[in-house]
């Protein structure tokens, strides 16, 4: 039986950095288990043939790096964005790692430009608008590597982590927890049992139905938590031109006026590409990224609303995914997009309609269709609002040209209760970034990956 110090379940934004942490500073025996492929061998058929091939393990969310590896690489160097960090460690620990995640970045290559913090005078007038149309804007330092950088800083980080020791099984997928006496002792997978001391699970959204079956059977405390539900918008890059040039991404928050709904905008991808997430069971939801050196005429954004479901419903996962499911169902197993004004005036989309407007779309193989026999009329509604509130900051956003895409879901649902140190109430099993519903970007689940990894070579001290 194969014997490591540390088994790291997940080879994503926070698992790789937990392994670089633990290899800098320790000897320590690691092992990272990850059910797609290494970087080289994570190539997505859509960015050559423009079609999904339905790949599985799909290549854009699974393999080395995970959902990292194909993203913007929005690097949001702040602890007030992407998760929640802060509420475990305070906001200057937080923010202690950050920078230095950001100075790992900068080790392996990244572009040194920063957004956020120059042109304060036009990022004002910005957040005048904003304040006059009822949104808040959130102003931060944003890094921003793009898709094709993205992917070279995580090869070379791959590389490193090779020479260091690390061993990897790639297209290897944990089926369960070794466990005895409240205490982990290492992973099965379909062939075999590997013993650990310390187990990391670092499994993503990807991993988060996986995650909460798990703590489900072996009683590992978890609660159900927020789900986010929306659409993923595109528009001209001119409707964004402010916004893009001097903020890269606007992070906008909004009350819905009828149901008090928090909205918000996310991900914002200048000049980028609407792209599909596929899950397991085929289900299908939107995203978007764009590249550093090859651009499109349009920006897409996600317009998300956020739902915490009281007792007794508990399955908030199972709530998103149904209704992505829905929207796989009318589009014929793809993703559905919709005209901002065929929506309001209660009618679907044709091919014909969407080719009379100034934008083409990026995700050539979305079907149009209705996204009002999707979507719940609350989110609808407060999606609508959100979108007239937007207008007051970039005009032209409420078109009736504008593209909306359904679905975008964000399953971070199920929150794993951890101590400070992310240890889970079993002994040595730890649980961290979006699947353990704590962080929700890069750059947090990176430094959530680096406490673990520094708080596991203490203790072996
Ligand atoms: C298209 C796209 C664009 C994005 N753009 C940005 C951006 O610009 N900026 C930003 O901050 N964030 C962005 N994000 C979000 C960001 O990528 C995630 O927040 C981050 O990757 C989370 O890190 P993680 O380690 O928690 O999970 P992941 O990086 O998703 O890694 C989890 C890994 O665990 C593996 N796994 C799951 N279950 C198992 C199992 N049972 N056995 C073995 N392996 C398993 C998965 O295959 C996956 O590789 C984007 C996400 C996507 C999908």
């Amino acid at each position: 039986m194969q014997k490591y110090d540390v088994v790291i379940v997940g080879a994503g934004c926070s698992g790789i950095f937990t392994a670089l942490e633990i290899v800098k500073n320790s000897n320590l025996k690691v092992l990272m288990i990850e059910k797609g492929n290494s970087i080289k061998k994570r190539v997505c058929p859509k960015r050559t043939t423009g079609k999904c091939m339905n790949c599985n393990p799909c290549n854009i969310t699974t393999g080395f790096s995970g959902a990292g590896a194909f993203s913007d690489g929005k690097l949001t160097l702040s602890p007030d964005v992407g998760g929640n960090l802060k509420n475990y460690l305070g906001y200057e620990k937080t923010q202690e790692l950050i920078d230095y995640v950001d100075s790992v970045y900068l080790s392996f290559g990244a572009d040194d430009k920063i957004y956020g913090n120059d042109h304060i005078d036009k990022i004002k007038e910005i957040e005048v608008e904003a304040i006059k149309n009822n949104l808040k804007l959130i102003v931060y330092p944003l890094r921003h590597l793009g898709t094709d950088q993205s992917y070279e800083i995580y090869s070379k980080i791959e590389e490193y982590l090779k020479e260091k020791g690390v061993d990897f099984k790639f297209r290897t997928m944990v089926e369960d927890l070794i466990i005895e006496n409240n205490v982990v002792k290492g992973v099965k997978t379909k062939d075999e049992t590997i013993k650990a001391k310390y187990v990391v699970l670092s499994v993503g959204r990807e991993g988060s139905e996986w995650l909460r079956n798990i703590c489900h059977n072996h009683n590992i405390e978890a609660i159900p938590s927020v789900v986010d539900i929306g659409v993923r918008v595109e528009v001209r890059n001119e409707v964004m031109e402010n916004i893009n040039k001097y903020l890269y991404e606007g992070k906008f928050i909004y009350n819905s006026k009828t149901f008090d709904d928090t909205v918000r905008t996310f991900c914002q991808n200048p000049s980028g590409e609407v792209v599909i997430e596929r899950y397991e069971d085929n289900l299908i939801t939107v995203n978007g990224h764009s590249y550093k050196d090859s651009k499109t005429n349009n920006t897409n954004l996600a317009l998300l609303v956020s739902k915490t479901f009281t007792q007794p419903f508990k399955d908030s996962i199972g709530y998103a995914k149904s209704i992505a499911k829905l929207a796989n169902m009318l589009a014929d197993g793809k993703v559905l997009v919709q005209r901002y004004g065929d929506l309001k005036r209660g009618r679907r989309t044709t091919e014909e309609r969407l080719m009379r407007g100034n934008i083409v779309p990026t995700l050539k193989d979305a079907v149009p269709g209705d996204l009002s026999l999707v979507l719940p009329y609350r989110i609808i509604k407060s999606i609508e609002e959100m979108i007239e509130a937007l207008n007051g900051v970039a005009p032209g956003f409420n078109s009736a040209e504008t593209l909306l895409y359904g679905v975008e879901c964000k399953f971070y649902n199920n929150k794993v209760i951890v101590d400070s140190n992310f240890q889970t109430n079993l002994k040595n099993l730890y649980a961290l970034g979006d699947g353990a519903g704590i962080t929700r970007g890069i750059i947090q689940s990176n430094s959530n990956g680096v406490y673990v990894g520094r708080h596991i070579v203490e203790e072996e001290k």
